[in-house]
């Protein structure tokens, strides 16, 4: 008999392969972090070191959060219902201005956490003290592609845009070679950059062959700044500078024209982030994500940060983003296995992992487990559709990345989750002072 390290068991696998299979009765064989073999229960018979029957569960891929401020954590709930540029003006930026690593690595490792008991495996982040972030997401076990946020002026952890890209450049070499996390170029926006540091980042993330991630075309205010500021829309901005000519990933993309599509979608190194809880929060606007899948473009899904959500749930995205679109009589806009394709495979695409994303021979073990027994999960008819209508995150009991079980009916394997909350407590005694809350 064949030999593995894991062999799980399950009611239904999601394999999302090409044909987008779903399996009844089903196992899948992992050696060495990586699935060796999927399919029929009879037909994978291993000598296994770990067989796991997970019962009446269904196993998916692990979701991809392709745009999130994860450390943002600690500012959940402390100022919502307001638009945008007021929001982080008013609220966010001068809160930001307190920030330490000590938080970015505490709140960082909640919102890991958060992703990883809500079936999510991998995440792009942009942010500030990036190095803690990884190595929080080096605790948790988690993917992480993450990048400091660049700004035309100093920030908490940097005096300068030539610091942050200083730090960029250092990161991604002291990275290089790991296995679960990596590191992104990431200007923060066309309202918060110059011309002169959109272009060192693209040619940072040309010469270090490195992703680029930046907010573009949020929202209509943007636009009006940017065409104050430049006499050029943001779209037109990003592909003069050459930032559509790497791989990339354009967080929001809200305010285009069908012309800026057809730009977008003749670049193909391009990849959107949807974020739609953030934009109905903001009240930014509605992406027009059918028209991006109808011209090709690549439309992966983002929970964005927990101050803008103010979730980290990937199932909560999913179920939005099938919602928003059809709310103009258009039903059969985003279907739900379109918008299972973009938390998976548009995902791993955006982060660059072209292999991950699916259920198959040869990808990652990045692997999770919904109860199939919750009230909401029964009857099964069609387990795609209660992936995206009808879970809600906390179905999920099991998470495993690279063949490694990170999260375990409750409990998380790596950290110890009670002292996590402790010092998330006494965040909040800061935060609330800072805020003037106390
Ligand atoms: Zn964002």
């Amino acid at each position: 008999m064949k030999h593995c390290e894991t062999l799980l068991q399950a009611r239904y696998i999601i394999t999302q392969d090409a044909a987008r299979t779903v399996l009844e009765n089903a196992a899948v064989a992992i050696d060495h972090g990586r699935i060796t073999d999927v399919g029929p229960r009879d037909a994978v018979a291993y000598d296994a070191e770990t067989v796991r029957d997970l019962g009446d569960v269904m196993l998916l891929p692990g979701l991809v959060n392709a745009h999130t401020h994860a450390a943002m954590t600690f500012l959940r709930g402390v100022a919502d219902d307001l638009p945008l540029l007021e929001w982080l003006e008013q609220k966010i930026f001068p809160l930001e201005a307190e920030l330490t690593a000590d938080i970015v690595r505490a709140s960082s490792l909640l919102g890991f956490a958060e992703m990883l008991s809500s079936g999510t495996t991998a995440c792009q982040d942009m942010y500030l003290f990036e190095g803690d972030v990884l190595n929080a997401a080096r605790t948790a076990g988690m993917r992480c592609l993450a990048g400091e946020g660049v700004f035309l002026f100093p920030s908490a952890s940097c005096k300068d845009w030539r610091q942050g890209l200083e730090l960029t450049r250092e990161r991604a070499r002291a990275f290089s070679g790991d296995e679960r996390l990596s590191v992104s170029v990431c200007p923060h926006s066309v309202y918060t950059t110059d011309e002169e540091i959109l272009r060192a980042c693209r040619e940072l993330a040309e010469k270090e062959g490195l992703r680029l991630h930046i907010h573009l075309a949020e929202t209509r205010d943007e636009t009006q700044r940017c065409l104050a500021a430049f006499n050029e829309r943001p779209v037109a901005r990003c592909e003069r500078l050459g930032l559509l000519d790497v791989p990339c990933t354009l967080a929001h993309v809200v305010d285009v024209t069908d012309d800026e599509l057809d730009v977008l979608a003749s670049h193909p190194l391009v990849a959107v982030s949807h974020n739609p809880s953030s934009n109905m929060k903001l009240g930014s606007g509605t992406a027009p994500v059918p028209a991006m899948l109808a011209r090709g473009i690549t439309v992966s899904l983002g929970t964005d940060g927990p101050a803008s959500n103010n979730q980290l749930n990937m199932f909560t995205e999913m179920g939005r983003a099938a919602l928003l679109h059809k709310t103009d009589g258009r039903p059969t806009a985003t279907p739900a296995q379109n918008v299972l394709d973009m938390a998976t495979v548009a995902g791993a695409r955006a982060l660059g992992m072209t292999e991950a994303g699916r259920i198959i021979k040869g990808a990652p073990a990045d692997i999770i487990a919904l109860d199939l027994k919750a009230p909401n999960m029964r009857p099964m008819y069609n387990p795609v559709s209660h992936a995206v209508y009808a879970a809600t995150g906390h179905e999920t009991v099991m998470t495993m990345v690279n063949g490694e079980i990170l999260y375990d009916r409750g409990l998380f394997t790596r950290f110890d989750y009670a002292a996590l909350c402790d010092e998330m407590d006494g965040i909040r005694a800061f935060v609330r002072k800072k805020a003037g809350l106390i």
